[in-house]
């Protein structure tokens, strides 16, 4: 079989191309094709020698994974329903705003770590993505919005917050953040990348090593006791554990601060006990608060707090001097969503009213 080179970041890129006999420029050169110019077939890459054009296809391919379905909202939110195989299917979607174009990454088929209020994580984990399904998202977003061949920057700002937790598969989201991150490829910014973890606490100092972008953290709780119950993996890495994460990140990070996402559960989070108990919480912690109003699906056995509740909330974090945004409703009409998406091929036609994440960058 051979190797698909949408796999390979840019170092594993100049090793295939040592491994072949190439200079390092050419990989560079290969990575502006594939990436930039949104170019598959190796045949038509114009200022690759002949030979070096048949070694490649001989040897290698680029592959993206394939849509299932493309659809567009009255708002100009777009969704993808990307397919990984096996009847599974995973969603990327475009929020173009004034200033930017956001688009929202999935890592991972499906999500071990089943928090509560979350039907990625009621479908149980599938599969971790590869790299050239994880870039492929930005793959498919550039050529359907037609950012390539020309070289556009269409897509401003990635969130890697669509479905699964992306902690849980570093190795191949760290190499495709660096492919984002890079030049040759898709050149954006640390601070144009964010990614967002539930809080497995060793990950998030391996990726303050490794590729630190910025961090948005799902904190959801005010006490150990209420997390316990809603994000489990919090009975493994505790608040306290994950508050010391979190500003050992802040060392490195590409902001002063991190955002802290806290979806808004009527009668279960949303009281102001509970917003008393995060200003405790968070009180050494630069950050800014993002509340998400819950997306309800059938079973999930929550709520979504109502407007006056989640304002009387965000006021009561504002009065103690935090900044806090509430999540926009995006795409509603085309079912465009983060942390509530597609699984199987065969559930996509579900209707529940979502939610996009939309980062301030
Ligand atoms: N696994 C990562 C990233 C993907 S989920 C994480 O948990 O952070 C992106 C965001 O959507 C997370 O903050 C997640 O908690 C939230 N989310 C999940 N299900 C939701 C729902 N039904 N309604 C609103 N937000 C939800
Ligand atoms: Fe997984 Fe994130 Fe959903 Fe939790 S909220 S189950 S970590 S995708």
């Amino acid at each position: 079989m051979s190797i698909n080179l949408l796999d390979l970041d840019a170092a594993q890129l100049a090793g295939f191309f040592a491994e072949i006999g190439e200079k390092p420029f050419r990989a560079k050169q290969l990575l502006r094709w594939m990436h930039q110019f949104g170019e598959a077939d190796f045949s038509k890459m114009s200022d690759l020698a002949k030979p070096l054009r048949e070694k490649l296809s001989a040897r290698a391919r680029i592959e993206a994974p394939s849509v299932i379905s493309d659809n567009a909202a009255e708002d100009g939110t777009r969704k993808w329903l990307v397919d990984v195989g096996n009847g599974n299917a995973v969603e990327s979607v475009f929020i173009p705003e004034t200033n930017r174009g956001t688009l929202c990454v999935s890592s991972q088929a499906g999500c071990a770590l089943d928090c509560k209020f979350c039907s990625t994580g009621k479908q149980g984990f599938n599969r971790n993505l590869t790299v050239a399904e994880i870039i492929g998202q930005l793959w498919i977003a550039n050529k359907a919005l037609g950012a390539v061949p020309k070289g556009d920057r269409v897509v401003s700002n990635v969130v890697m917050m669509g479905m699964g937790e992306p902690l849980a598969n570093f190795d191949n989201v760290v190499a495709a953040m660096r492919l984002m991150l890079d030049d040759n490829a898709y050149g954006l910014s640390r601070r144009r990348v964010t990614l967002s973890t539930s809080g497995i606490v060793p990950a998030m100092d391996r990726l303050r090593d490794a590729c630190p972008v910025a961090l948005a953290v799902s904190l959801h709780a005010s006490n150990d006791a209420l997390r316990d119950a809603l994000v489990p993996i919090n009975r493994k890495y505790p608040l306290s554990e994950l508050m010391a994460a979190c500003l050992r990140y802040l060392d490195r990070a590409p902001r002063d601060f991190l955002t802290f996402e806290y979806v808004m559960l009527d009668g279960v989070n949303d009281g102001a006990g509970h917003a008393r108990e995060l200003i405790a919480l968070v009180r050494d912690v630069p950050c800014k608060f993002n509340l998400i109003p819950f997306n309800p699906f059938p079973g999930s056995g929550f709520k979504r707090s109502s407007r006056d509740d989640i304002r009387r909330f965000a006021d009561i974090l504002i009065a103690a001097g935090l900044v806090v945004t509430t999540r926009k409703t995006r795409g509603d009409d085309i079912d465009a969503a983060c942390g509530q998406l597609a699984g199987k091929v065969e559930d996509r036609t579900r209707r529940t009213r979502r939610v996009v994440e939309i980062q301030p960058c």
